[in-house]
C-alpha cells in the first residue's frame, strides 16, 4: 500500500512512519516542520528507498493537490496538528488555523483525488486522527465511549472537536471514506520535551524542580505510542468508513504518579546521579485554567474488530521512555540548540489583553 501521513515528523507520526516503512510500504510524509516536526525522530525511515519526506504546510491547498497527485497515496493517515494544550492556551489561533483549516484543506483535496481513483477508489481510506480530550472531563467514575457526546475545554480539544465535525461531514455529506479515532495519552521516544513525561525526565536529570500542576490529581489514560501506531495502521488498512474508534491504554493514572514512576525510573539507572531522590525535586506549580480532572476510554471496539489492545503497561513503558531519552540524548539536545524554547505555562495565568502596538 501507499501511505501518506501528515505530521509524520511528529512524536506519533514518526513512530507510525518508521513502522510502515519497516513493513516495506511505500510513505510519503508530510510535514510544515514547525518547532514539532524533526525529520531525526524518522530514524532510518528518513532515508530509506520507500520514504519520502514532503516539507508542506496543511494548510497550503495548491501544495496539498500536488502531493497527492504525485504520491497516489491508498490511505492517508491525518495526525498534523497543533498538539499542545499549554500552546493553545497562549496562542488558540495556530490551533484554529492548522487544525481546523489545515485538516479542511486536506480533506477537499482528497476528496477531488479520490474522485479520480477510478478501480482504486473503493478501498481508498481516510484516517483522521484525533484525541479522547473532545469529549471533556469526566468525575471519578465513568468511561468516554465512541458516542459520547463532544464537550471540549481547552483551545486544543475545540480546535480538534471542529476538525473531527468536518472529518465527519466530508464523509457524510461527500461519501469520502473517513474514519476518526479518539486516543489517549500517549507517551514514549520521540515525544517533544514540553509534555509531561519528557519534561520530568529532562528536570530530574538535571535537578531543576519538577512541575507539577495543581494537586497532581488529574488523571489520565496512558498509551505507549507504539501500541497507538500499530492501532492506527489497522484503521487505516481495514477500518470501515464512517466508524469512529476509541483507542486507549487501560493504563489511568493521576499525573503525580506518573512522574513519581519517572523518579524511581530515574533513581534505578542513574544510580549515581547527584539528584537522587528525584522524587525531592517535585514541585506543586498553580493549576492550568480549565485542566480537565479525569479522562478514561472504552477501547473495546477496537478490541472486538482489530483484536487490539496494548502491550505494554505503564510503568515498563514509562521504563523504556526513561531510557530512550537517557540513550538519546543528541535528539533533545539538538532540538534545544535548533531553538525551542519550552513554554510551559508553569502556573502562569492567561496574559492580560495588552494594547495595540505594546
Ligand atoms: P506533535 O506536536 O509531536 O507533532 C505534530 C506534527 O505536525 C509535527 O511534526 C509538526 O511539524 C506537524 N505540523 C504542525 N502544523 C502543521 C501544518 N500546518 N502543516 C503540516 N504539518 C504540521 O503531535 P503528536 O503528539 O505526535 O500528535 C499527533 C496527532 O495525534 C495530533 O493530531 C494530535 O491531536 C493527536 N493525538 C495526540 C495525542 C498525544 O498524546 N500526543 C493523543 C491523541 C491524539
Amino acid at each position: 500500500m501507499r501511505f501518506l501521513v501528515t505530521g509524520g515528523a511528529g512524536f506519533i507520526g514518526s513512530c507510525v512512519v518508521r513502522r510502515l516503512v519497516a513493513a516495506g510500504e511505500e510513505v510519503a510524509t508530510v510535514d510544515a516542520l514547525t518547532y514539532a516536526g524533526h525529520p531525526e525522530s524518522l530514524g532510518e525511515a528518513l532515508d530509506a528507498p520507500n520514504h519520502e519526506l514532503w516539507r508542506a504546510d496543511v494548510r497550503d491547498a495548491d501544495a496539498v493537490r500536488r502531493i497527492l497527485a504525485e504520491t497516489r497515496p491508498d490511505a492517508v493517515i491525518h495526525l498534523a496538528a497543533e498538539s499542545h494544550v499549554d500552546r493553545s492556551i497562549d496562542s488558540p489561533m495556530d490551533f484554529v488555523t492548522t487544525n481546523v483549516q489545515g485538516t479542511v484543506v486536506l480533506l477537499q483535496a482528497a476528496t477531488a483525488y479520490w474522485h479520480g481513483l477510478g478501480a482504486r477508489r473503493e478501498a481508498f481510506r481516510f484516517l483522521h486522527v484525533s484525541t479522547d480530550e473532545v469529549y471533556g472531563s469526566l468525575g471519578s467514575t465513568g468511561v468516554f465511549t465512541e458516542t459520547t457526546p463532544y464537550r471540549p475545554n481547552s483551545p486544543y480539544s475545540a480546535s480538534k472537536a471542529a476538525s473531527d465535525h468536518f472529518a465527519r461531514a466530508w464523509h457524510r455529506t461527500f461519501g469520502l471514506p473517513v474514519m476518526i479515532s479518539h486516543c489517549s495519552n500517549n507517551y514514549g521516544p520521540c515525544q517533544m520535551p514540553e509534555k509531561l513525561i519528557p519534561v520530568a525526565i529532562l528536570a530530574a536529570l538535571e535537578g531543576r524542580p519538577i512541575p507539577v500542576y495543581g494537586d497532581g490529581g488529574n488523571v489520565r489514560d496512558w498509551l505507549f505510542v507504539e501500541d497507538h501506531a500499530r492501532a492506527l495502521e489497522l484503521i487505516a488498512r481495514a477500518g470501515e468508513p464512517g466508524r469512529v474508534y476509541n483507542v486507549g491504554g487501560d493504563a489511568e493514572a493521576a499525573n503525580l504518579d506518573v512522574v513519581r514512576t519517572v523518579c524511581r525510573w530515574m533513581d534505578e539507572l542513574v544510580p549515581d546521579g547527584p539528584h537522587r531522590p528525584h522524587a525531592g525535586l517535585v514541585t506543586f506549580v498553580a493549576d492550568r485554567p480549565g485542566h480537565d480532572r479525569r479522562y478514561a476510554l472504552d477501547s473495546s471496539r477496537m478490541r472486538r474488530e482489530f483484536g487490539w489492545q496494548p502491550t505494554l503497561g505503564l510503568h515498563e513503558g514509562i521504563g523504556r521512555t526513561v531510557r530512550w531519552y537517557l540513550e538519546n540524548r543528541r535528539w533533545w539536545q539538538g532540538i534545544r540548540e535548533g531553538g525551542f524554547e519550552d513554554r510551559r505555562r508553569q502556573g502562569r495565568s492567561a496574559a492580560p489583553a495588552t494594547c495595540a502596538g505594546r
